[in-house]
């Protein structure tokens, strides 16, 4: 089974997308900080934020 960990996350407290960069774009985890509201909100599986059109195009 593999494990997809790259996930679209809303933050619960002002529903913001959250999204996961530098060193955080790489190593999965369970707390996340909202870069909108600064709350840390806490998921069930380790996983990485990213946006729904994961396509870098930069
Ligand atoms: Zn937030
Ligand atoms: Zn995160």
């Amino acid at each position: 089974m593999k494990a997809r960990n790259k996930v679209t996350i809303f933050c619960p407290f002002c529903k913001g997308q959250h999204i996961d960069e530098g060193l955080y774009a790489i190593k999965p985890h369970t707390v996340h900080l909202c870069f909108h509201c600064g709350e840390k909100f806490k998921v069930t599986k380790p996983t990485i934020g990213v946006r729904l059109d994961s396509n870098m195009t930069l």
